[in-house]
Parts: structure tokens; sequence; C-alpha cells
């Protein structure tokens, strides 16, 4: 391996903003030169955080630590935890797709389906990007989600869960908590979609202003909301949380509605994602504000 160049946390944040910036795939697909993302939430975590253990201690055997997954593609490496870091990076849904979404009712609007599709293409391209663009500078690297090995599988205790999963690598580098329906509550809200690389380099690990994975919502905080039980068209959320069996099930609907009505194949829902106070910000004001100032957040009170 020949030396490699140091690179800093700025380095792959701007590497991430200027793909989003000047890829000609950074579109919405419908004639229009519209971008499906303007910006990204960049976080980063150590691959010794005791975090991806705990996971997979909680998720199965089969979900991967960064170090396995990193040593399954690069064995000649024969890195320590130690030595990797995991880069995360949140694509906040824009305005425009996020009203579209919140006037859809049963399946999704045309807009968020485009994002599902395309700007998934883009956000697997992002990932390519990232990774290549660190190896080129001495840094192996992998992402997760596109190793040909990545699967999901049948658990007892989850219905169904993944070797990897973004939204827990980005939880694990400081980038957001859990909501009631199992979405991913960022600075930026829930309607997103999620990236992440794992490479052969120290970065400074993004804090985690948070201590329980539930902390950004309001359900979770004080009891109220359960804004995105009322939005769910197939009753997947409940107090209890989301049942992953019934959204899987309307997602397949969903298939044959957007290849009907968009002329394109696809599946896509997300109504749990907007027109709910998690939509764009964290809705939980100390949270939010204990973020901005880059401190943790008093503890919540007592629920009645
Ligand atoms: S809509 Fe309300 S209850 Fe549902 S995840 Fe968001 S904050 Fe939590
Ligand atoms: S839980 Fe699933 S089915 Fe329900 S609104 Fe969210 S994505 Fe759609």
């Amino acid at each position: 391996m020949a030396d490699s160049t140091p690179v800093s946390n700025q380095w792959v944040v701007d590497l991430i903003e200027n793909f989003i910036a000047v890829s000609p795939l950074n579109n919405m697909q419908d004639g229009s030169s519209e971008p499906a993302w303007d910006s990204a939430l960049v976080g980063f975590a150590s691959g010794a955080d005791p975090i991806w253990q705990q996971y997979k201690e909680y998720v199965g055997a089969f979900h991967w630590t960064p170090w396995e997954v990193f040593n399954q593609h690069h064995a000649v490496e024969n890195v320590s935890a130690a030595e990797l870091t995991v880069i995360s990076w949140i694509l906040p849904q824009r305005k425009r797709v996020r009203m579209a979404n919140r006037r859809a009712t049963d399946y999704p609007a045309e807009e968020w389906a485009r994002i599902r599709v395309y700007g998934e293409e883009f956000n697997a391209a992002l990932r390519r990007h990232v990774a290549l663009c660190l190896e080129q500078v001495g840094h192996p690297a992998i992402a997760p989600m596109l190793a040909p090995n990545w699967t999901i599988v049948k658990s007892q205790r989850f219905s169904y869960a993944s070797s990897w999963s973004e939204r827990h690598a980005a939880f694990a580098a400081g980038l957001g908590t859990f909501g009631l329906c199992d979405g991913l509550i960022t600075a930026k809200g829930k309607a997103m979609r999620a990236g992440s690389v794992v490479a052969k380099m120290s970065l400074k690990p993004s804090p985690r202003f948070y201590t329980g994975h539930q902390d950004y919502c309001l359900f979770h905080a004080d009891g109220t909301c359960g804004k995105c039980i009322d939005r769910c068209p197939a009753g997947a959320i409940t107090k209890s949380g989301h049942d992953k069996e019934k959204c899987r099930h309307h997602l397949v609907r969903s298939r044959e509605y957007m290849k009907n009505t968009y002329n394109f194949e696809g599946y896509g829902c997300g109504l749990c994602q907007v027109g709910v106070p998690c939509e764009a910000k964290i809705p939980v004001k100390a949270a939010r504000e204990a973020l901005k100032k880059g401190i943790m957040p008093p503890p919540p009170p007592p629920l009645a």
C-alpha cells in the first residue's frame, strides 16, 4: 500500500458537499435540472467505539461491526478497530419534496418516489465516490451497503434486520436519535436518507449530544405527539412502536402504484416522515437547544 495522505474531517465533508454540488446524478430525473439533494450533515465515529459491539449483541451475530465489514473486503490490511473511522451522512429531503409528500394519503407523491429511486441511486454513487477518493489518497475504504454480501435476514426480535444499518451508523456518529416510527430524527429532521463508508483512517469522532436512543422524539420525551401514528396508511405505527411487517407489506403494494402512476419501477412511502413535528427539525426543544450549544441536554422530567 502506498503512503497515505493525511486527511481531516473537513476534507471529508468537502468531498461529500462537492459531489452533491457537481455530480450530474444529483437530479430528480424528471426532465428538469432540479437536484435531488442540496446539502448533507456529516458525522464520524471510531471503529473502536463500543457501540458497534453493542449493536451486534442486540441485533444479532449477522450484524457487522466496522472492523468485520472492513476486514472482509480488505483482508490484506489486517487493521485493528481503532484504525478505522465510520463516516456517516444524512441527505435531508428538500422542501419541495417534503411538501409534496405531505399531501399524500396512501402512497408517495411522485417527487418523493423519485427521490426514493433516483435520489438513492445518487446516494449509492456518493458512497462509491467517497470510498474511491479515500482509496486514491491511501485510505482503503468500504461502503457496507454496497458490499456484495450485505443482506437482510429474518430476525425473531426485529421481524427482519440487516448486516449494516445506515440509521444506526448515523446514530453512532452523533447525527440523530430514533423516533416512535423507527425513523432517525436529525438536526434537519426525519425526512432524509443516510449513507456511510468505513475507512482506514483516524478522524475525530463526533460527539453524541444525547444519552437515549429516542431522545429527539416527543413521544419518548414527554408522552405527547404520536402524529406519525395518524400519518401511516398501513396502521404500522402504534404507541408500542413500528410494526416492520405491516410497513413492508405496504411498501410491496407501493410497487404497483408507482409503476402504474409514475411509470417507473421502485417502491416507497415515507408518509410518516412528513406532516409531523420531527419532519425537518428536532422537535424536543431542550434537545434542539443543547445540540445548538454543543452540550448534553438536561434529563427529561419524569412522565406523569
Ligand atoms: S411524529 Fe412525533 S411521535 Fe412520531 S417520531 Fe416524530 S416526534 Fe416522535
Ligand atoms: S411506517 Fe411504513 S407504511 Fe407507515 S407511513 Fe411509515 S413508511 Fe409508510
